[in-house]
């Protein structure tokens, strides 16, 4: 049973619940945040309050964004030739790093049995339609999803569905590791990886 006071407590175990943060980083944590003004700790849980309020879906791309349309989406400045299919938000972050300029489409995840991750709980319709809507413009697809067998079966879905299109299909070039997160990726990697993207063969 804990010593500690019930209203700290249940703000560890919350914590403690997030990625990565095990019970003592937890503890440490809510400690810090003790020893901080008043002030301060109120204003980061109002931020931690209103995020889910405070922020939507991209209606292009489907990234987290505080409008209807992100700020990648409405630059003026990016290409409109590519498009790079990602699993996460998080992937964009890294691969925006690598200087990238062309437009991305977050999947929502990847094909995943195990988990019952299936095309149907992915944005496959959603990237159809957007393809079709920009097929004009567009002249390459990237499919730049994790180095796993997930994220290849899911690639070599993708590729026969953006087949009848005519496009350029490429994926990211072999060299990251197999089975890892493409958001924990240096940039020098990813950006090797973009710059050394192949067309994808069928098997
Ligand atoms: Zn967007």
């Amino acid at each position: 049973m804990s010593i500690l006071p019930k209203s700290i407590q249940a703000v560890i175990d919350q914590f403690a619940r997030l990625p990565g943060i095990g019970p003592k980083s937890a503890s440490r944590l809510v400690f810090y945040l003790l020893s901080k003004h008043p002030q301060d700790v109120r204003q980061f849980g109002e931020l931690l309050g209103n995020l889910t309020e405070s922020v939507v879906l991209c209606s292009e791309c489907y990234n987290w964004s505080d409008a209807p349309r992100c700020t990648l989406c409405s630059s003026e400045g990016r290409s409109t030739h590519e498009l790079m299919v990602v699993a996460d938000p998080l992937d964009v972050v890294a691969l925006e790093r690598t200087g990238y300029d062309g437009h991305y489409f977050v999947l929502g995840g990847v094909i995943s049995p195990v988990h019952g991750i299936g095309p149907d709980e992915l944005r496959v319709r959603l990237l159809l339609e957007k393809v079709t809507r920009e097929n004009a413009q567009l002249k390459e697809i990237i499919l730049a999803l994790d180095p796993s067998l997930e994220g290849e079966a899911t690639a070599l879905y993708l590729m026969e569905q953006l087949e009848p299109f005519k496009l350029r299909i490429t994926r990211l070039a072999r060299g990251l590791p197999i089975g890892s997160d493409l958001e924990y990726a240096d940039e020098l990697t990813l950006k090797r990886a973009i710059d050394g993207r192949q067309m994808i063969e069928k098997i």
